[in-house]
């Protein structure tokens, strides 16, 4: 029984097989190195202050407002709390966590790590977003948003009473879990597509989504579509 909202998930599942999203060729990667290379320079145009941090591109601003965690035996040294992210241009701004709610405490260790990462963790019955990396660099911010975008989604499954919005079948779990990616990163865009003019910025966002991290899930649901059908 198909539950309101819920996607066919045999139809979800031909969408993924028709796309064009895979890992790339030698061109398509290299393409992602530099993307991914110049979103994580540090900008030169960031002002450090105490308990916030501006980063000025082309066009807007980012605001990070962090405090120190001291004491929380739940996290080492060095973890900072994000208090407040604002985007901003000439035309406004953005408060990105006043216009969620229900968001849990973002977390974030700044220490450079060789991979930088985040995930939505419970630590007990706490839930948390942790972010490993430094928060001012454009890839980690992306990483930053496509998390709080993962929060938002399971909000939303929660608020409609499901596990999943893929009607119930062969592949639904992998058509679930790329929705789920694909919702994250459309939170991204959602909150950068208006604050972000220079093609190069623009184009190097798309880039490091698509061909990465989406190209790499493409790539790992089609292969197991595969494998299913050759079961069967
Ligand atoms: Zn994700």
């Amino acid at each position: 029984m198909e539950k309101p909202n819920q996607i066919d998930t045999e139809k979800y599942i031909e969408k993924i097989e028709r796309s064009n999203l895979e890992l790339g060729d030698d061109g398509k990667e290299l393409e992602y190195g530099r993307a991914w290379f110049r979103l994580g320079k540090s900008f030169d145009r960031i002002v450090r202050e105490k308990g916030k941090i501006t980063i000025d591109f082309a066009g807007f601003s980012i605001e990070e407002w962090f405090s120190d965690v001291r004491d929380d035996p739940d996290f080492d040294a060095g973890v900072k709390k994000l208090e407040k992210l604002i985007l901003r241009d000439n035309k406004g701004k953005t408060d990105v966590l006043e216009t969620l709610s229900g968001v849990p405490d973002i977390y974030y260790d700044p220490k450079p790590l060789q991979f930088d990462g985040g995930a939505l963790l419970h630590l007990g019955d706490r839930k948390i977003i942790f972010i490993h990396g430094d928060i001012s660099v454009p890839r980690n911010f992306i990483i930053l948003l496509h998390e709080i975008g993962h929060f938002i989604d399971s909000l939303n499954l929660e608020r409609l009473g499901v596990k999943s919005m893929m009607t119930e079948g062969d592949n639904s779990e992998i058509a679930e879990m790329i929705r789920k990616e694909r919702m994250a990163d459309a939170f991204v865009f959602k909150v950068m597509r208006p604050f972000v003019k220079d093609k190069q910025l623009k184009d190097d966002i798309h880039t490091f989504i698509n061909e990465g991290s989406l190209a790499t899930y493409y790539h790992g649901a089609k292969k197991k579509i595969a494998d299913q059908k050759n079961s069967t």
